[in-house]
């Protein structure tokens, strides 16, 4: 694995790639990387010959008093962990690489990024995106790939390239779990004891009403009320925003008539912390829910990408699912 700093030192082994008939993945993060970033690692290792894993703690996304300065690093451990899934270049650049000047152009997408997430924090999925399109300009993947844990970051930037006619697959992958449900989050991190056993509430209170879902029920009112209330219970966690929204433009649903998206951000402590469950229907009308998969089922690859294992084991071994 080569770690590279500057942007065309970058470009110059992308397209080296390319030359050589590899196709080129991207998965772009902040660092402070866990097994839902080796997740997504494992599917790019699977899917493309040439890996590029890019650590960025944007600052764009960050509103000014957000945990900028405080985020998480550990680069010596995430060199280890892309090393030993086979991650061809790891791009680690200082913010007067990726912004010599400050920006004038930004890449905004109207409406998907008004509610939710974007509700409390109005500038992040600007940063997001513009950040991501610059990603998708140097490297030039054939596919990029993000996590189901960000929903909204998902449906924002796949639809950012559909409208911008980017030549980039969005690939979403599965939301990875800790043993005892909590979405992994490099922001766990900020999380003492009493904050992480309180914290378990986020994926109980979706498992909850996935399993409602399941068993029939289509009105978001009472599955929001539902959430609402047993997060409610727990003293250190404080609901930011539950909603249910169409799963493609994210607009807040009634009744659930289609694929959806039951959402939620929490503060818990120090770490605003965010999860979901996506419901879809099976052609005989059932509801399916996706509540993410287990870390237990990620483990390490440490073999060159290219001859990589298995996909992931399905949505049903999830711990969120068994409640
Ligand atoms: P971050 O470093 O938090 O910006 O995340 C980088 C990428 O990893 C994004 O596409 C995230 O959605 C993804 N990611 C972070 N946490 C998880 C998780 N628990 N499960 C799946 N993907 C994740």
């Amino acid at each position: 694995m080569r770690t590279v700093t500057k942007v065309e030192e970058l470009r110059a082994a992308c397209d080296g790639a390319r030359r050589a008939g590899l196709s080129v993945g991207l998965v772009p993060t902040m660092g402070f990387l866990h097994e839902g970033h080796r997740s997504l690692m494992q599917a790019a290792g699977r899917a493309d010959d040439f890996v590029v894993v890019t650590i960025f703690v944007n600052p764009l996304q960050f509103g000014p008093n957000e945990d900028l300065a405080a985020y998480p690093r550990d680069l010596d451990h995430d060199a280890e962990v892309a090393e030993s899934e086979g991650v061809a270049v790891l791009f680690v650049p200082g913010v007067t690489e990726m912004y010599p000047d400050p920006p004038r152009t930004t890449v905004h997408v109207d409406g998907l990024t008004d509610g939710l997430c974007g509700a409390a924090r109005p500038t992040h999925f600007d940063g997001v995106t513009t950040v991501v399109a610059k990603l998708f300009a140097i490297v030039g993947p054939s596919r990029a790939y993000f996590g189901r844990k960000d929903a909204q970051q998902l449906a924002v930037v796949t639809r950012m390239a559909r409208d911008l006619n980017l030549p980039v697959e969005v690939v979403g992958c599965p939301l990875v779990r800790e043993a005892d449900g909590v979405a992994m989050s490099s922001r766990n991190a900020y999380l003492d004891a009493e904050d992480r056993t309180a914290a378990r509430v986020l994926s109980r209170a979706l498992g909850a009403a996935a399993d409602a879902v399941e068993a029939g029920e289509r009105d978001a009112a009472t599955l929001r009320a539902g959430i609402r209330s047993a997060i409610g219970e727990v003293d250190r966690v404080g609901l930011e925003y539950v909603e249910v929204g169409d799963a493609v433009d994210l607009e807040p649903v009634g009744t659930i008539t289609g694929p959806v998206l039951i959402a939620l951000a929490a503060q818990v402590g120090k770490a605003r912390l965010i999860d979901n469950v996506g419901v879809t229907f099976r052609p005989d009308g059932t509801a399916h829910v996706d509540r993410g998969i287990a870390a237990s089922t990620i483990g390490t690859v440490s073999v060159p990408s290219g001859s990589l294992p298995d996909p992931l084991p399905s949505e049903s071994e999830t711990p969120c699912a068994a409640g």
